[in-house]
């Protein structure tokens, strides 16, 4: 068991180091101190809590000898750090009460820290919760990624259209990471192969600095902290230009503006193909670095190289870092004297690889030409691994083909095991994307299910909802969520339904009251809230919900005396910067938000908001008060989801198709508490290969032709007939993602819903069953079963 410095934190001991901070960390006076200035002087006080048990981690794991867990992602969507660390020492009472008594709103305070927003959505998300899972198993752990001075970009609407803007979070001081200037790496671009007596040796054209930067991430209870080491890029002209540019001047100041852009940007989408050079790069990057700096540290415990797969376990999240094998093996070969086909063997044992997309456009490609000029060396390395596989099996799988480097089968090849995400997604994977694969390597694709972290998409978002549920189970929960399911007792119990409702009421007017101040929007709290929060993308079908809404309102005009059940559709999600068709989508939800939200006879039973800038933070406000859960993607294409999970723990029942994780929720909570409809996997399939089935679909449903026709009168856009027409020609020529074909399924289903939503008390039962039938999405859960089958690495307690 580890001890942990038992210095006791009261109110009065954090308002000291409060004050102190704020004079001598950040030279202020109180009586001039700003918002910005108490936050800073908060976190600094946090932080200092979290320096020890951070220490006595690493201490313990060389002490130990302990296998180490190394997670290379390109994203983590991480949001606010300060409430991780609130959360996670249980702190909220004392700070609260701190900074009241120094005359500063808590709440106020904590909202000023900007998102930590390195990532799209889902996959880096899923990044920043297996952080939280992996201190609080005490599992030794390192997540490596990318420090990027610019996040994801802000969005906000003009006339309804999205519009971005850069994001700066690290133009305010971020005090949650330690830079290290002495952890730095060189890592090279371009140039030649030299070979001399059958020896390779890379004589690269470009050189820049990888320098790391440091952000313990603590567990819960503060038992545990590993690291967040993310890399900066920095000129080599700063670091040594002597030993890797030879008085290279000019080729110095082409790897300044170089290292200048490399860790500038997020790209903004991960569902699709990039192919650019600069995105090569940041992979890379990123992947290098890490890679020497795991065998620095794993060389200093005196281990022979033989040995790395007892003591490293490496997570590729997504083929992103899928130069991981081949660089490990030039490593190996070039810089450690080993021979070919045991390096590979050994960087093959080393490796993991989660799979996350079944999408052909997402899946990472680079052609021959751009990659072997970035990377000539390992370009002839994946040259070795396919002759080796060869050697090994007997059948030719080949990596390099039609002038294309295949990500996907390079990081299936170099890895000892590969996961999907959901049950669905990894029998789909073994189907489908690596079939082939599948037959030469049985056994290798596994399934691990994402989770989330209870901490932050429960106990921290949903005050309200933890009061309840620790009155009436006890503590306890957080680390062991399967113990909600102590709550089941309770579900026919008068009283705690009232306070779960009461809960759930009041999570919803906090919305409310947060979309009236931030963004001028009155919504009905007694209205039924239903949420899609998402990217926006055609496989999620933000249009099908869209296109229900107008048909809803065209049934409530015609019959406006009707029992309808209130409704106020909540949509948030950016759409990737180029994807111009999610951009229509987005602009039509708008619009129709502005001409229903305008008509007196159904404002009152059916409302649609689209608040700007959808991310983690918005996230945790709209979740809680959620009421419905739309997850509704075209069977086979969502990989797993998350933000089903944490709307489902949160008491919002889901309406959704067979499709990710969805399966496996509803299989949890039972039937009668899911909202099921549309094609399944397979009939998807068979319904692409049928004539027409689009103009057939929509010639069969006469509300989604009314819906339709609708938009194509320029009903929603001022009479404007054209500026829908991308999407109606999609929808009607095209449909690849079958929103026609599922419509009227979907439509049956809410009105299904709305009855069930009529009979309030069973809606909160069905609410309260889905929190407790969850505690099996937690991702400790999910980490746990990593852990057991692919890394076999125990926890240290
Ligand atoms: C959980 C989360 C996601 C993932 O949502 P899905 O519905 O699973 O796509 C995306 N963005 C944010 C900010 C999240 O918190």
């Amino acid at each position: 068991m580890l001890q942990i410095n038992p210095e006791t934190v009261t109110p009065d001991s954090l308002r000291t180091d409060i004050e102190k901070h704020l004079k001598f960390s950040l030279g202020k006076d109180a009586a001039h101190a700003s918002l910005y200035d108490w936050r800073i002087a908060l976190s600094l006080t946090l932080r200092d809590r979290v320096v020890e048990p951070w220490f006595a981690s690493t201490r313990q794991t060389y002490e130990g000898k302990h296998k180490r867990v190394y997670y290379l992602s390109m994203e983590f969507l991480i949001g606010r750090l300060i409430e991780d660390v609130i959360i996670n020492l249980d702190l909220e009472e004392n700070a609260r009460v701190a900074m009241n008594a120094l005359g500063q709103d808590y709440h106020a305070v904590v909202a000023d820290e900007p998102d930590a927003a390195l990532g799209n959505g889902g996959l880096g998300r899923l990044a920043a919760c297996f952080m939280d899972s992996l201190s609080t198993l005490a599992i030794p752990a390192y997540g490596y990624g990318i420090r990027y001075e610019h996040g994801l970009f802000e969005q906000h609407f003009e006339n309804g259209q999205q519009m971005e803007s850069a994001e700066a979070w690290l133009e305010q001081r971020h005090v949650w990471e330690f830079e290290r200037p002495e952890v730095a790496y060189p890592i090279h671009f371009g140039g030649h192969v030299r070979t001399e007596n059958g020896q390779a040796s890379w004589e690269p054209g470009e050189t820049v600095v990888a320098s790391a930067h440091d952000t313990p991430t603590v567990g819960w209870q503060g038992k545990w902290a590993n690291t967040l080491r993310l890399w900066a890029a920095k000129p080599a002209a700063l670091f040594d230009l002597e030993s890797f540019n030879r008085g290279d001047y000019i080729g110095a100041s082409v790897a300044e503006s170089l290292a200048r852009t490399i860790s500038r940007v997020l790209y903004p989408d991960d569902t699709t193909e990039v192919g650019k050079e600069l995105r090569l790069k940041q992979e890379y990057f990123f992947t290098a670095a890490s890679l020497q700096d795991i065998l620095r540290r794993f060389l200093s415990e005196g281990h022979a190289l033989a040995t790395l797969p007892d003591h490293v376990a490496i997570q590729l999240n997504d083929t992103h870092p899928a130069i991981a094998g081949p660089e490990l093996v030039r490593l190996l070969v070039d810089v450690h004297s080993l021979e070919m086909e045991p390096a590979i063997e050994l960087a093959r044992a080393t490796l993991n690889y989660t799979n996350h997309t079944l999408l052909p456009e997402a899946l990472e490609r680079w052609s021959e030409g751009l990659f072997s000029r970035i990377l000539p060396r390992h370009y002839q390395i994946i040259q070795h691994i396919e002759a080796a596989h060869f050697e090994r099996v007997g059948t030719q799988v080949r990596i390099i083909e039609d002038g294309n480097v295949k990500m996907g089968e390079l990081a299936f090849i170099m890895a000892s095991h590969v996961n999907g995400v959901s049950a669905l997604h990894s029998d789909l994977v073994k189907e489908t994307v690596f079939a082939d694969l599948n037959a030469l390597y049985p056994g290798r694709i596994l399934n691990q299910t994402n989770g989330v972290t209870p901490r932050r998409w429960l106990h921290a978002c949903n005050p309200a909802l933890r009061r309840v549920i620790t009155d009436t189970i006890g503590t306890g929960w957080q680390d062991d969520l399967e113990r909600l399911s102590e709550l089941e007792p309770n579900l026919d119990d008068t009283g705690f339904l009232d306070a779960y409702d009461t809960a759930k009421r009041s999570n919803k007017q906090r919305l409310a009251q947060w979309l009236k101040a931030e963004h001028g929007m009155s919504l009905n709290t007694d209205a039924m809230f239903d949420v899609q929060i998402k990217r926006i993308h055609e496989y999620k079908r933000q249009h099908l919900n869209i296109l229900e809404t107008i048909a809803l309102w065209n049934d409530i005009r015609a019959n406006p005396d009707g029992d309808w059940t209130p409704r106020v559709k909540i949509f948030g999600g950016k759409a990737a910067p180029g994807y111009v068709l999610a951009k229509s989508i987005i602009r039509l939800i708008n619009d129709v938000a502005k001409t229903l939200n305008q008509d007196p006879v159904t404002r009152d039973l059916l409302q649609v908001v689209y608040p700007e800038n959808y991310n983690v933070s918005m996230a945790e406000l709209l979740i809680p008060a959620s009421d419905l859960s739309e997850q509704i993607s075209t069977a086979g294409k969502e990989a797993s989801g998350t933000g089903n999970m944490k709307l489902s723990l949160n008491g919002s029942p889901t309406i959704g198709t067979l499709d990710g994780a969805n399966v496996e929720i509803r299989d949890h909570v039972g039937e009668e508490n899911f909202f099921l409809f549309g094609l399944t996997a397979s009939e998807v399939e068979a319904r692409r290969a049928e004539h027409a089935y689009a103009r057939n679909a929509i010639k069969y449903s006469p509300r989604l032709s009314m819906a339709l026709e609708q938009i194509a009168a320029g009903e929603f856009s001022g009479g404007d007939k054209t500026r829908y027409q991308d999407v109606l020609t999609n929808l009607y020529d095209h449909d690849y993602f079958l929103v026609t074909c599922d419509f009227d399924s979907y439509f049956d289903a809410q009105r299904r819903v709305d009855a069930a939503y009529r009979d309030q008390r069973g809606w909160t039962r069905k609410a309260a069953t889905n929190t407790a039938r969850m505690g099996w999405f937690s991702s400790d859960r999910t980490i746990r079963g990593y852990a057991e089958e692919i890394w076999n690495a125990p926890s240290v307690r």
